[in-house]
């Protein structure tokens, strides 16, 4: 039974819930102060009241102490007045009075049982030897005794002791009562404000309702819709952040729509002028020299070696990407090294296209990389540098590190990216400026290869350009692979 509860507590949705929550803070905000007031003033009162009850009864008895003291009363016991008048006394106070002399005898109990018989309580006892009024709270029989000393006024001796036994049954009653009362009036706050944290825990998650009922509509299918829930900041920002990634979702859609589209398309383009030139020579038949059919096929095998071209980027962006045969594996590798080893393999391209390359480490850096993803990528960076590059211009590749990053930057003399170009460069096919796109060789694969490997490597690719002048790629790789 215990581990069903605990565990209907653990999984339970409710107790999770933030409605709960509130309505539990609620309802204890409200009941945990009345029950405390309740108690506070319950005992306040009764010790209040208790403290005018002793001094009440203290001062009567004072009085009649005095009395006693005046008219011998302890050694003659034979005066009826004071007698009646102690009667009285007792009864007033629904108690008990009892005189006693200095030898602890009793010589007087308006109940008349112990007269006669010796008392040593400690506070007769006490009060015998000089300490002034006693009072002592009986909780369990519900009464106090005071003691008050009777003292030879002439002589300041002390004769005797008049104790007094006064009911606090009043008392008693009466925070009963007020228990009572505060306790009817404690149900009714409970009651209130049980309905009340019903009623806020309710009205202040209904915004949040609303979300979910509007990111459930959304998960059919998602439209183009826009849901708002303006109510609280926090919904607002929630829908926000919900419509915003409604939007990468629309446009990872669209990508994906876009790059099956352009990859067919990209295929199709060698195909169809393949097709062409097959087809003219066909048509051609035998009136075709063989000069012509070389110079055909040449193109045909040209357009091959593009659709090639094509295909093994897209195949190394899908390696890069990763399934299980292509899990990056992360060696310690020297950096400067891996550079080098690029740069002298691209050095015959640079050559022909009159651009020098040049090679800056400015710190040795080892890293853990995978090294034929990694050196990919700065391929990549390298390659575009050299292409989209001027006549004698030139590519500056440096090595440098912070404490956790090994930072790789190539930066060219070239024809530089439009601003608003920079944030489109690594999306796969998109090639930019179709004037020279035209002029230069490319699948626009190339930096979506190169961002993929870098963010494989949790690190980051950032470029910055000036059209006209020039274009810097910063590339951070973490110095530790963490995975
Ligand atoms: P590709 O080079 O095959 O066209 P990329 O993905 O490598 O494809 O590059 C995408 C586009 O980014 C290029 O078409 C080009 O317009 C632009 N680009 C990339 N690198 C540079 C660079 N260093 N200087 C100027 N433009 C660049």
């Amino acid at each position: 039974m215990k581990a069903l509860l605990s565990r209907f507590f653990y999984n339970s949705r409710l107790i999770h819930s933030l409605r709960f929550r509130i309505f539990m803070i609620v309802l204890l905000i409200g009941i945990i102060p009345s029950a405390i007031m309740r108690f506070m003033m319950v005992r306040s009162y009764e010790s209040r009241a208790m403290t005018q009850k002793i001094s009440e009864v203290t001062s009567q008895a004072a009085i009649l102490a005095a009395h006693l003291a005046r008219t011998d009363y302890l050694t003659q016991r034979d005066d009826i007045v004071i007698d009646d008048e102690l009667t009285q006394t007792s009864n007033l106070y629904d108690g008990r009075i009892l005189v006693i002399d200095s030898s602890y005898r009793i010589i007087k109990d308006t109940y008349n049982k112990s007269q006669g018989k010796y008392i040593v309580s400690s506070e007769v006892i006490s009060c015998m030897n000089g300490s002034r009024n006693m009072s002592n709270l009986d909780d369990v029989n519900n009464y106090l005794d005071v003691t008050v000393p009777i003292t030879d006024e002439s002589t300041g001796d002390i004769k005797g002791v008049f104790l007094v036994s006064a009911t606090t049954d009043g008392i008693k009653s009466n925070v009963q009562l007020m228990q009572h009362r505060a306790a009817t009036i404690q149900v009714i706050i409970a009651l209130l404000v049980t309905l009340i944290a019903y009623a806020l825990s309710r009205t202040l998650l209904r915004p949040f309702n609303k979300v979910i009922k509007a990111v459930d509509s959304v998960k059919e299918g998602f439209g183009a819709e826009s849901i708002e829930v303006p109510d609280y900041t926090e919904t607002k920002d929630i829908m926000d952040a919900f419509h915003h990634l409604l939007g990468r979702m629309h446009e990872v859609d669209d990508s994906r729509e876009e790059f099956v589209a352009n990859v067919s398309h990209e295929l199709k383009t060698p195909l169809a002028s393949m097709k062409v030139l097959a087809d003219s020579l066909i048509q051609g038949g035998d009136s075709v020299d063989a000069e012509t059919y070389r110079e055909f096929l040449l193109d045909i095998a040209s357009e091959v070696d593009r659709e090639n071209k094509i295909i093994n980027d897209l195949l190394s962006q899908v390696k890069v990407e990763g399934n299980e045969e292509a899990a990056p594996s992360f060696e310690m590798h020297d950096l400067s090294d891996m550079l080098q080893t690029i740069l002298k393999t691209l050095t015959p391209i640079a050559d022909e296209a009159g651009v020098e390359l040049f090679f800056e480490e400015k710190t040795v850096v080892n890293a853990e990389v995978d090294e034929v993803k990694l050196s990919l990528a700065i391929m990549n960076l390298v390659e575009n540098a050299i292409k989209y590059n001027k006549e004698d211009g030139w590519v500056r590749v440096t090595l440098d590190s912070d404490t956790a990053f090994a930072i790789i930057t190539v930066s060219d003399s070239g024809i530089g990216i439009p601003e608003e170009s920079l944030n489109r460069i690594y999306d796969r096919f998109y090639r930019g400026d179709k004037s020279h796109s035209q002029e230069i060789d490319g699948t626009g694969l190339g930096l979506s290869i190169t961002r993929n490997a870098i963010l494989m490597h949790r690190g980051a690719i950032k470029a910055a350009s000036i059209v006209g002048e020039g274009t810097t790629f910063t590339v951070k790789i973490p110095l530790r692979a963490e995975i």
